[in-house]
């Protein structure tokens, strides 16, 4: 299996997600826009010429803005990124925001240094030796002491930059106990849907103490680990936890948290541990990729409308729309459809990918 390929469907799905601003709300009045707010996933402009990477961005953000996007969620390896597109952005009328890889974290000196931070699965592996599906299957453990102050450390950086609106989360959830079927199918990964110690995460010495201490039960002896409900509740909690620290941290900053998670609340527990209807949060965008389900198109509004119906107006919900599996015609239908079932906008995957004959379709629906 060719590693990247494996990543990159895992993430929002790229190269390796309300406070409604008053720059967006401005934008409503004036293009028609039926009260939305539409985002886009973006990254690193591919520029032959570096010295010309400055064109190349105002060209993407020029045009996405002229294609609705009223925010731009950009990936965000090292910082210095934003200090070259945020000025572009604001002359575009782009909202941005930072998209960070949270957990996942294959870094080799963290790996080296902090070998504890990594989550264990139920087999006693750690991921640092022995990572599930892929070599880069590194994940911090979200119980973690040290991992909660790291990745606040991580989010209060990007928050002490001018300009910038908001931070936004993916990968922010355990490994997959259960991968989507065309991933099983696509790199012929035998799986069924049921929990098996070896991706069955995180047995570490925190987690097991810490969960010890709730219910005087050690994790890694009980018999029922796959079925156990306050167990899997503590993993739900733990992400939920990490969360929401990130969530106070932002808003000390008067900043914004967003994240990007799997496409239904109930996909999302069963398969990475997200129970993001409960998180703190001021929106929430699904990866609603219904090739990835062996879904078609329809499935959109349906898994948008259980997303809608769980949150119950608590958060803003986005349908993330996944382009490289919709022509312009299905993008057309998967906005009507995400729109009917109560979406307050969509995100593209990606802006990089947005053109013209999208647009077309696109501008009906909104
Ligand atoms: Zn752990």
């Amino acid at each position: 299996m060719r590693k990247r390929d494996f990543l990159k469907i895992f993430s929002v799905g790229t190269v390796s997600a309300i406070a409604l601003s008053s720059v967006a709300w401005s934008c409503l009045g004036t293009d028609g826009k039926k009260g939305l707010k539409n985002w886009a996933w973006i990254h690193p402009v591919e520029s032959s010429d570096p010295a010309h990477s400055g064109d190349a961005w105002k060209k993407l953000l020029t045009n996405l803005k002229k294609w609705g996007i009223d925010s731009a969620l950009i990936l965000t390896q090292n910082n210095s990124i934003l200090g070259e597109v945020l000025p572009i952005a604001k002359e575009c009328g782009i909202e941005l925001h930072a998209w960070i890889i949270a957990l996942n974290w294959p870094d080799k000196t963290t790996m080296k240094e902090h070998p504890s931070w990594y989550v264990v699965n139920g087999k006693g592996e750690s991921c640092v030796d022995k990572p599930a599906y892929v070599d880069d299957y590194n994940w911090l453990c979200p119980s973690n002491p040290e991992v909660i102050g790291f990745m606040k450390k991580r989010v209060q950086e990007l928050c002490s930059i001018d300009g910038l609106a908001g931070v936004h989360l993916d990968y922010i959830r355990y490994p997959d106990v259960v991968l989507a079927p065309e991933h099983k199918a696509k790199y012929n990964i035998p799986q069924d849907d049921l929990v098996h110690p070896q991706f069955d995460y995180c047995y570490c010495d925190v987690c097991r103490s810490q969960f010890k201490k709730l219910s005087g039960t050690d994790p890694l002896t009980m018999p029922d680990q796959a079925t156990n409900d306050a167990w899997l509740n503590f993993r739900f909690d733990s992400v939920t936890n990490l969360v929401n620290e990130l969530y106070d941290t932002v808003h000390k900053s008067g900043k914004v948290l967003s994240a990007a998670v799997f496409p239904t609340p109930y996909l999302s527990k069963f398969r990475v541990r997200q129970d993001w209807v409960k998180w703190k949060l001021d929106d929430v965008m699904t990866m609603i990729y219904h090739r990835y389900e062996h879904k078609p198109v329809e499935w959109i509004e349906t898994a948008t409308r259980e997303g809608v119906e769980a949150l119950a107006g608590k958060i803003p919900y986005y349908s993330g729309l996944h382009l490289f599996h919709l022509t312009p015609k299905e993008l057309g239908l998967a906005t009507k459809l995400s729109l009917k079932a109560g979406a307050s906008g969509i995100v593209l995957f990606s802006g990089n990918r947005m053109n013209e004959d999208y647009w077309k379709y696109m501008e009906k629906e909104i």
